[in-house]
């Protein structure tokens, strides 16, 4: 069929509109009609565009001739089909957004405008934007349809390409920022309805840049391929992966809210990313930090959201990397802090207000001292003190390190010439400082100033040096070992501990982590057969050992039994202002008297945190005296009887159903009904929180939980209390209120 039968058919529509208002304006040199016909079969054979049209049914009576063609069919043969039958309407693919189907459009006669549509071939995808309106006749009758429709395949390619390039990362193939968002966005906005959770972990590699760096942009990009892959492997279809960028990962988990399992999750990606990468030959290892935050506990919006789980992984990161921390409203204070301690820092040397303290080595055959550990201690103008786990990262993240470290080895230096015989003086050496070339000038100075002895400095470095250049690292060695310093390698046990580092490396000594003691006593715990195999190879290699942070009676006779040669510990002594050193020392009181608790109560936390405590719809103030996992003990009420049931409030919408056990006057032992479980930070949280929905539906107004205590009464039924109370309230005032 051509135009000019089409025309024919429609002779009506064509004598309706006889372009008269083009013939007027230039008549001598108009077209006929025949003409006009020619040129839109012309027109029709280049293909940019076709024809049809249909009958009131929406039965084909047109087709131009190359759609048929490419239908591979001969357009007779589409005469009296129903147009929408050339189609698969697959809107999934539809890129250009929600459309009415062309059915639909048709039946309602509404007009069709670049409606893009999926044709109906085997074998490969063609798509059409078709394009059409309805037709009446001189009596206003619906006579069908007449249109045109255009080949947009190549087109609809390139722009699904450019799609998915805007919204997956070339690289790992993960969605990207703005994908993410999206997804986050839609997700957030139904789950609200629907009264759905769905949590957010943002990731972000450590010492990725380290690996950038040495081994170069092309292992760096292999590493982030291969952490992708090993992402999807760990969440496999519980969640969405998304890279927004450099070294960051993004996890969307949809209809989790279980800490306890997020936390699994957490734990388990660290640990899959923990595990060495073989790029080109080469091994690389990194670590992750990560932040959890949960719609509708921690945020309900997008934005909220991922602000939340970000300020939770800069916690993370700061609580020493390679953690999961879960959003609180007091990580709000911790950004505060940090941003405060950015500030004052800089200032800090010079006002004076950083010192060192020393905390003693003691020797484990006669509980002598051999030297001193010089720790910093800064006391900020507002904070207060704070501690140097806290301020040595900010400081090497910002570079003061290099000028804090020097200063610490020329004043540890100073003060240990004061002391007499050979005590030693043990200075820590951050791994920014190791990676610089002056560290060997700078400990040369530090010795010629103070003149003291280069045997009588040990100098703490951490097993994260061995992730630099080896050569450097070598070389490091051998200049500080030819001054004659000593080294100890730090924290043994933590991070990428590989026993292989010591064989090679000229440690005179090996310090074992507080976190491989911290359990060793319990049953069941092998850290004390790692223990005696740490210290057998370090006698082997002509090593001493330190045992760090023994707490208890109980803990330093195990490490005495296990062989090792020193401890270190409040067991002992916690680090002490130089005056204090020195008046000791002057009095000739090398020896140190063990005091502590016999037992290391395991999975105890000694808190003194007030809590709120509900039982039936009274609300009562508390204080938590310890928490473990299964229990707390809780000091506020008086004489509650052995068996009573009440709700732990901890704050933040954490609710504790518990059982009391134990009571004490004052003093209740409760059990918990569910179990704890880790909140990432070293501490505890509860696995479940009431949620903002059950709120709102008792008339608070929907929104994140706030930081603060959530009496269940008051969420039902208005301010508490407004039971009367079965107990006496203990006055919190009179409670002791000072931690160890
Ligand atoms: P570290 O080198 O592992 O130091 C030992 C830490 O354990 C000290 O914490 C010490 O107070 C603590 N500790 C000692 N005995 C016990 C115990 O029985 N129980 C417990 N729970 N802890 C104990 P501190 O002083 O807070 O220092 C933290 C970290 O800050 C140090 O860990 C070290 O890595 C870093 N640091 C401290 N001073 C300096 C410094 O001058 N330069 C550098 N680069 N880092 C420093
Ligand atoms: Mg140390």
């Amino acid at each position: 069929m051509t135009m000019h039968t089409l025309f024919s058919r429609f002779g009506r529509f064509a004598s309706e509109h006889p372009a008269s208002h083009d013939e007027k304006v230039a008549a001598p040199k108009a077209l006929d009609l025949r003409g006009r016909i020619a040129l839109m079969d012309e027109f029709e054979n280049t293909g940019l565009r076709w024809f049809w049209a249909t009958d009131e049914e929406g039965l084909l009576t047109y087709l131009s001739h190359n759609a048929a063609e490419q239908l591979g069919t001969d357009e007779a043969n589409m005469l009296g089909q129903k147009l929408t039958s050339l189609f698969t309407l697959d809107y999934e693919g539809n890129i250009d957004g929600v459309q009415r189907p062309l059915g639909f459009l048709m039946s309602a006669r509404h007009t069709i405008a670049d409606l893009p549509v999926k044709v109906a071939i085997d074998g490969h995808e063609v798509w059409w934007r078709v394009s059409g309106k309805p037709v009446s006749d001189a009596a206003g009758e619906f006579r069908g349809y007449r249109g045109s429709a255009k080949d947009i395949t190549a087109l609809r390619e390139s722009q699904i390409d450019a799609s998915r390039l805007a919204q997956f990362d070339a690289l790992t193939g993960l969605s990207n920022r703005h994908r993410m968002t999206k997804r986050l966005t839609s997700t957030l906005n139904a789950y609200r309805m629907a009264k759905r959770s769905c949590a957010v972990m943002m990731l972000d590699l450590d010492r990725f840049k380290q690996v950038n760096d040495t081994l170069g942009h092309p292992a760096g990009d292999e590493l982030l391929k291969q952490v992708a892959q090993r992402l999807e492997t760990v969440i496999r279809n519980k969640g969405e992966i998304g890279r927004p960028g450099g070294d960051e990962f993004q996890i969307m988990l949809p209809d989790i809210d279980d800490r306890g399992t997020l936390g699994e999750i957490g734990s388990r990606v660290i640990q899959m990313i923990s595990q060495p990468y073989s790029i080109d030959g080469s091994r690389a290892i990194i670590g992750t930090s990560i932040g959890i935050a949960i719609a509708p506990y921690d945020g309900l919006e997008t934005e909220e959201l991922v602000s939340a789980a970000d300020l939770a992984l800069y916690a993370a990161k700061g609580g020493g990397r390679g953690q999961f921390r879960f959003y609180s409203s007091e990580l709000k204070d911790g950004a505060n802090l940090r941003r405060q301690i950015e500030e004052g820092l800089r200032d800090a040397l010079a006002s004076g207000t950083i010192d060192l303290h020393y905390q003693p080595l003691v020797r484990t055959a006669n509980h002598t001292a051999s030297g001193f550990e010089a720790l910093m201690r800064w006391n900020h103008p507002e904070r207060g003190w704070i501690s140097p786990a806290q301020f040595i990262p900010v400081a090497e993240d910002t570079g003061i390190i290099g000028n804090l470290g020097e200063w610490a080895l020329m004043r540890g230096c100073q003060d240990a010439a004061t002391w007499p015989g050979d005590l030693r003086v043990a200075v820590n050496i951050s791994a920014v400082q190791f990676a610089s070339d002056d560290l060997p000038r700078i400990v040369e100075r530090a010795l010629q100033a103070s003149g003291l002895a280069p045997n009588r400095l040990e100098l703490e470095i951490t097993e994260s040096i061995f992730l630099g250049d080896p050569h450097a690292t070598h070389v490091m060695f051998r200049d500080l070992k030819a001054i004659g310093v000593r080294l100890a390698l730090d924290n043994f046990g933590t991070g990428y501990s590989s026993l292989g580092y010591l064989k090679d490396a000229p440690f005179d000594k090996i310090k074992i982590d507080q976190s491989f003691i911290r359990g060793a006593t319990e049953q069941g715990n092998n850290n004390a057969a790692l223990i005696t195999a740490i210290v057998s190879l370090a006698e082997a290699l002509d090593m001493e050992t330190v045992a760090e942070g023994v707490e208890s009676l109980d803990e330093l006779s195990l490490v005495t039994d296990l062989g090792t040669s020193h401890v270190q510990g409040f067991v002992f002594a916690s680090a002490l202002a130089q005056a204090e050193v020195l008046s000791r020392l002057e009095e000739g009181q090398l020896a140190y008297q063990p005091v502590g608790p016999a037992k290391h109560r395991a999975g105890r936390r000694t808190l003194y945190r007030k809590v709120g405590i509900i039982h039936e719809d009274h609300r009562y103030e508390g204080v938590l005296r310890n928490l473990s996992r299964t229990g707390a003990m809780v000091e506020g009420l008086l004489d509650v009887p052995t068996g009573t049931q009440l709700v732990l409030d901890m704050g933040e919408g954490q609710l504790a159903v518990s059982t009391v056990r134990r009571s004490n006057e004052a003093v209740q032992g409760l059990e918990f009904e569910t179990p704890l479980v880790d909140d990432g930070a070293g501490g505890l949280c509860t696995r479940h929180r009431i949620s903002p929905y059950a709120l709102a539906a008792a008339g608070m107004p929907l929104a994140a939980l706030p930081s603060g205590h959530y009496p269940l009464d008051q969420a039902a039924n208005g301010p508490a209390p407004s039971g009367r109370p079965k107990f006496l309230q203990v006055e919190l005032s009179s409670l002791s209120n000072s931690p160890r």
